[in-house]
């Protein structure tokens, strides 16, 4: 478990004395525990009270990017003044009511009821299920045998490929997304590049992700910001500066931050 003295050492000369710090952060299993469906999922309430703090102290920026969609994550978090990011930084919401959405061709705007019937009939069985996010979906097969994934895999490829969506891998659910060259990575730097000005890489930045699609984050960020990858895989290969092991840890941090920052 990571402590206050880990943070002071991977934080402390990094924050140093500055006014104002960029906090990015990921939602399901960074936050908050990943729990069984999606909908369970809380925010627990001296997370909430620390990230509050946080974004009414004036000294921290705060945007949270996830792949649910921006409203779910709206209202599993519920603070206000925090910037918004849904279905891996397609959908952008600034405190000030802006929205930055990717736009979709209609044509696979089309395709989509369309590719989640074919999923349900075909590979929403024996414990797999789809997500529906409006653009996007996940498709979770945590509660599957694991033997039959791979099979569950191939077909659901198949199926996505033909309607012209791509995928990406997630923690036991694949990600589902529109053809378009975009990534949670890209919503970050049209995150700090509107909030901030040209400057915006002379930022201090931190961040934190726990899955596959957050290390495009940690990619845009790298050199000039700090980010975390919440993993206990020894052998998870990374391009965070840190690893630390839970979503405990990442809460530690926030302490840290408020207690550094908010004095
Ligand atoms: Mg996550």
């Amino acid at each position: 478990m990571s402590t206050e003295e880990d943070f002071e050492q991977y934080l402390g000369s990094y924050i140093g004395e500055d006014q104002y710090i960029a906090l990015l952060l990921d939602y399901d299993g960074t936050l908050a525990e990943i729990p069984d469906r999606p909908e369970l999922s809380v925010i627990p309430p001296e997370t909430k009270k620390v990230l509050y703090n946080l974004v009414n102290s004036g000294k921290v920026f705060v945007a949270i990017i996830s792949g649910r969609s921006l409203e779910d994550l709206r209202g599993k978090v519920g603070i206000d003044n925090v910037i918004y990011s849904g279905n891996l930084g397609l959908e952008i919401l600034l405190p000030d009511g802006t929205r930055h959405n990717q736009t979709i061709s209609e044509e696979t705007a089309n395709n989509f009821e369309k590719m989640i019937d074919h999923l349900t009939k075909e590979v929403a069985h024996n414990g797999a299920w789809i997500q529906n996010k409006q653009i996007a979906i996940t498709l979770h097969y945590r509660e599957m045998n694991p033997e039959l994934v791979p099979e569950l895999l191939v077909k659901a490829n198949q199926i996505i490929k033909g309607y012209g969506y791509q995928t990406h891998a997630a923690h036991n659910a694949l990600e589902v997304n529109p053809p378009i060259e975009w990534n949670k990575g890209l919503a970050a730097e049209l995150i700090l590049r509107t909030s901030f000005d040209e400057n915006w890489k002379r930022r201090k930045v931190i961040f934190a992700g726990d899955d596959t699609p957050d290390e495009d984050v940690m990619k845009v960020i790298k050199g000039f910001g700090k980010s975390f990858r919440i993993t206990r895989g020894v052998d998870v290969v990374t391009n965070a500066d840190f690893k630390i092991l839970s979503v405990q840890s990442v809460f530690l941090m926030l302490k840290w931050i408020e207690k550094k920052m908010c004095k």
